[in-house]
């Protein structure tokens, strides 16, 4: 398809009516499986947040994705997701950040002085690290244990007694909320029985902290599993963006 550029967008990244008429038409997709999903298991479409997961791209379409109503955007690296958010908050953008990458201890000033939520919490030093952090800064955080379903410690998350140790610190940090949980689907595991373990995780997390009630799970391949298994919040990337190629500075 041709694209028709007037003189005024000469040296811009080419076409900016049709990367918006892309996402929107990705993000009516995306959010059509949603409600399809929850209709297949009777939930209710508002029982699942759309998380936009914006890494590698740049903030022109999180501001698209923002004018097109998504009000929850998704990062995994702190410098990348730092800049950004000063940016959209720099445009005027209302905004709940998520971080979602594995989180070095040394990270958490910078984290919690943007996100809202953090997916990725799983160990006792990383808490207290964002604990005092978050008061420092005056704010509150809301912090979900990153579960590993596959007991792999290479891609992060915490398994088996660890998970409830997790969450019994960032329940006992003032300045941190404990959410819930969070889980990507190992690649050896069926999708459907790897939320279905998380499900029990975090039943088990919510009979001790009812309010704990988020349950961060599916991706773009995988968000119909995810929400079988009650998923709250889904983290989608490529299906909105389209494929990651190259990072984006
Ligand atoms: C990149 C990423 C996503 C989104 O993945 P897609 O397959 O692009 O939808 C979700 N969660 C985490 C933790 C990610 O790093």
């Amino acid at each position: 398809m041709p694209v028709t550029e007037g003189p005024g967008s000469a040296g811009r990244s080419g076409g900016s009516a049709d990367r918006r008429g892309e996402i929107a038409a990705r993000l009516g997709a995306v959010r059509a499986r949603i409600a399809a999903a929850c209709d297949a298991v009777g939930r209710g479409h508002d029982e699942v947040t759309l998380i936009a997961v914006t890494k590698t791209y740049p903030v022109s379409d999180i501001r698209l994705l923002s004018e097109l109503g998504v009000a929850d955007i998704g990062e995994n690296r702190d410098q990348e997701a730092a800049r950004k958010a000063a940016e959209a908050a720099a445009l005027g953008l209302a905004l709940t950040w998520h971080f979602v990458g594995q989180l070095q201890t040394n990270k958490s000033a910078s984290v919690v002085s943007y996100a809202q939520v953090i997916h990725s919490v799983d160990r006792l030093r990383l808490v207290s690290a964002l604990g005092s952090r978050a008061r420092a800064a005056g704010r509150t955080v809301t912090c979900l244990v990153q579960v590993s379903l596959d007991g792999d410690p290479a891609r992060g998350g915490a398994a088996g007694p660890q998970v409830m140790a997790v969450a019994n610190a960032i329940a006992g940090e003032d300045a941190l909320v404990l959410g819930g949980v969070m889980a990507v689907a190992p690649l050896e595991i069926p999708a459907a029985v790897a939320f279905g373990m998380l499900r029990d995780v975090a039943e088990e997390v919510r009979s001790v902290y009812p309010g704990a009630v988020m349950i961060s799970a599916g991706m773009s391949d995988d968000l119909e599993q995810a929400i079988e298994a009650g998923a709250t919040h889904v983290r989608v990337g490529t299906a909105l963006l389209g494929g990651r190629r190259a990072i984006v500075r």
